[in-house]
């Protein structure tokens, strides 16, 4: 089965790497969708986004990364796809959630949201806590990868 996880991943942390891995052992291909929103103000670059999703999940080799803009359901369609994945941390998430899973499947009827709940090492990981973490200069090193670590510290001095 094929399945999308959709997401900002504004920047991935190891939350969001947890559950691409679980889907990598569940399903046959996982593609990680990433919001290509300029409503949403993203800290890092789509192209930023998508470059550090690669250099995570290089050792997947059923794992896709895209891009997409508009609606989830839109792309779905054009992906042939419309299982999709969403994490789940705490009752928090719930009603957003609950909400975005129902209007998407109003708009096509197919689509199913399947959640996955979070390692509860990472309940309360979110890329939000790591920017605002890294922007006051605190180690962000338990919460990404290296390499997500090294281009926030880029950023943050400008040089990207
Ligand atoms: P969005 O803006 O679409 O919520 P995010 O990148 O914040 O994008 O999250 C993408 C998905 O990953 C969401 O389903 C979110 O609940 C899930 N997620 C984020 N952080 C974690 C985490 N620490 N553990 C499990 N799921 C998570």
């Amino acid at each position: 089965m094929k399945v999308i996880y959709p997401g900002s991943f504004d920047p991935v942390t190891y939350g969001h790497l947890d559950i691409i891995e679980r889907c990598a052992k569940k399903f046959d291909h996982v593609i990680i969708a990433v919001l290509n929103n300029v409503a949403k103000n993203a800290a890092f670059s789509i192209d930023e986004r998508l470059w550090l999703l690669k250099e995570t999940t290089k050792h997947l080799d059923n794992v896709e990364i895209d891009s997409f803009s508009g609606l989830l359901a839109d792309y779905a369609k054009e992906k042939n796809c419309t299982t999709m994945i969403r994490g789940l941390r705490a009752v928090s998430d719930f009603e957003y959630e609950m909400q975005m899973a129902l209007a998407n499947r109003k708009i096509n009827n197919d689509i199913e949201t399947l959640f996955m709940v979070s390692n509860s090492d990472y309940v309360y990981l979110s890329s939000s806590i790591v920017r605002e973490i890294a922007y006051h200069n605190g180690d962000i090193s338990c919460f990404v990868p290296k390499v997500v670590e090294d281009t926030m510290k880029k950023k943050l001095k400008g040089d990207i």
